[in-house]
């Protein structure tokens, strides 16, 4: 299947489609160039019970940084029996893992900020370069109330990964948590166990942990450095892109 054009994607009119319909434009014109991509935060839960009652193919990857917890791979083989679809694993180029190891170490992010971003680098923004190769729509599920610095994410944007334009599609940019929660219990969708034990947001072990009442909602992201800044992220998503 040919992905469209640039010019051939209406953005404003995307903008305004209902959740699913979006989604069904996508997988519709961009066939297996457009995948959800999930780091099984409960939007991913949500995209894929949306995906899987569409009744097309899709595609769904993770970033596996080899680092993330032991529920994380439970969830992922639940998500392939109940869907029976295949959760495709991008994980670190092994010759530069092991070199960050010899050099710096497993815990090298407890060390400085940017030691923290070259292992996010090397285990999660590089391998979601990989996973881009293999799309023309990277849908997500990005929600504008997650955190000041996605407070304006558009439903519908082109970014640039290696020289080339990616649409990035976040349905859900308009749902609150509530929305989400809400669509799980009544849909009885899979999700992490770990957000019924405090987490806000899932990651590598160690590097995220449960929130304590009254935290931002990114402060259990690296919360032994920069406690105060609430748009903790590891580089994946900072090219927000324009709306079209
Ligand atoms: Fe490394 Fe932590 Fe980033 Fe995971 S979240 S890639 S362990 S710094």
């Amino acid at each position: 299947m040919a992905s469209l054009l640039e010019s051939e994607v209406d953005g404003a009119a995307l903008e305004e489609l209902p959740d699913a319909e979006l989604l069904q434009w996508a997988f519709s014109n961009y066939g297996d160039r457009a995948a959800i991509g999930t780091s099984l935060q409960l939007t991913g839960s949500v995209l894929i019970d949306m995906a899987s009652r569409l009744g097309l193919p899709f595609r769904v990857f993770i970033l596996d940084t080899l680092r993330l917890h032991q529920e994380s791979y439970s969830l992922i083989e639940k998500f392939e029996k109940r869907y029976n679809i295949k959760v495709e694993r991008f994980t670190p180029a092994p010759r530069k893992l092991e070199k960050m190891l010899n050099v710096h170490g497993e815990y090298l992010f407890f060390d400085s900020k940017e030691k923290q971003e070259y292992c996010c680098n090397i285990r999660k923004v590089e391998p979601n370069e990989r996973a881009l190769e293999s799309l023309d729509a990277w849908i997500t599920g990005l929600r504008r109330d997650q955190s000041e610095d996605r407070k304006d994410i558009p439903r519908v944007s082109w970014m640039q990964s290696k020289g080339r334009s990616v649409l990035k599609i976040a349905p859900l940019a308009h749902w609150t948590e509530a929305d989400v929660k809400k669509y799980i219990a009544d849909n009885d969708v899979p999700y992490h166990p770990l957000f019924d034990q405090g987490y806000d947001s899932i990651g590598c072990i160690i590097c995220s942990t449960p929130l304590r009442p009254g935290e931002p909602k990114r402060a259990g992201r690296w919360r032994w450095f920069n406690a105060s800044d609430t748009n903790k992220e590891c580089g994946i998503h900072l090219d927000k892109g324009e709306g079209i």
